[in-house]
């Protein structure tokens, strides 16, 4: 049930890990596990700051899972059904994903929502569904340019979130992934004080029917994140790690991409 909403403590820090999620989209076949063996190789001794999750093709899962076994890698699904099983013709349960070795799903993306119609009532019963079957639901949210431009953001971003997320949503089964869908795909990120301020929507969002339970959902910020912009997005206020499509392509930049999520020490100065 959704309860009452407390006022946040203003200065209440929430310990959240940050988290690096990969979106390899309709990308990828046996050769891109490659890239895997690399990331795994890159990330053997490091003591990382964010959890890494990388989400393949729906046929490369199980494959990626049985690589990934025993490493700091994280195996998803992109989408599931709301459904577990039945005349859904191409379609992916999230049981399936789970058997398949997934621990989590991305669900709500804007290129589903967009190319395949979906409303936020449909995302609703993909994350129940993904809850069902044991899955972490990472739910995607974000505003078109349109709607930016029409200053609309704010309630288009606060109404998914609403609509989208469960009640049954706790911070270890749910994750929301905040998208500008602009910024997807475009070359073109949000700028860091817009980025807060969403987050910043999101959390208040979440606060409004998880009380304080919601400063301990993570949410990540998706749009041409790169490793070039990542230290600066991934350090912005309320961020808590990113969604990242066509840059988790390459082991190589991914991996830049996740240590940036190391904050950076100052350098010591020696005492003379
Ligand atoms: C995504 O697919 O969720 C995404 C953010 O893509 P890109 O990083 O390529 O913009």
């Amino acid at each position: 049930m959704p309860r009452s909403a407390p006022t946040p403590a203003p200065n209440s820090v929430a310990r959240r890990r940050k988290l690096a999620a990969g979106n390899w989209k309709m990308n990828g076949t046996a050769a891109s596990l490659a890239e895997v063996k690399k990331l795994k190789s890159l990330i053997r001794k490091d003591r990382l700051a964010a959890d890494i999750l990388i989400c393949p093709p729906a046929t490369l899962i199980e494959r990626l899972a049985r690589m990934a076994k025993g490493s700091k890698v994280a195996v998803g699904g992109q989408d599931c059904h709301a459904k577990e099983q039945g005349a859904f013709t191409g379609d992916v349960s999230a049981p399936m994903l789970a058997d398949a070795g997934a621990s989590t799903v991305i669900v709500g993306h804007s290129e589903r929502r967009t190319l395949h119609a979906e409303r936020d009532a449909d995302v609703h019963a993909k994350a129940e569904a993904a809850h069902r079957a044991g899955l972490v639901a990472i739910i995607c949210v974000g505003e078109t340019l349109d709607e930016r431009s029409a200053g609309k953001a704010d309630d288009i971003v606060k109404g998914q979130v609403s609509r989208s997320v469960p009640d049954a949503a706790t911070p270890k089964n749910t994750i929301i992934a905040y998208e500008p869908v602009w910024a997807i795909g475009t070359g073109k990120t949000a700028t860091a004080a817009d980025i807060e301020a969403m987050h910043h929507t999101i959390r208040e969002t979440l606060r409004a029917r998880f009380g304080a339970a919601a400063d301990a959902f993570r949410i990540l910020y998706g749009g041409s994140v790169k490793a070039s912009n990542a230290a600066e997005i991934l350090h912005v206020p309320g961020v808590d790690g990113a969604l990242v499509g066509g840059a988790s392509l390459s082991a190589a930049e991914f991996y830049e991409i996740i240590k940036a999520a190391t904050p950076k020490r100052p350098r010591s100065i020696k005492a003379a």
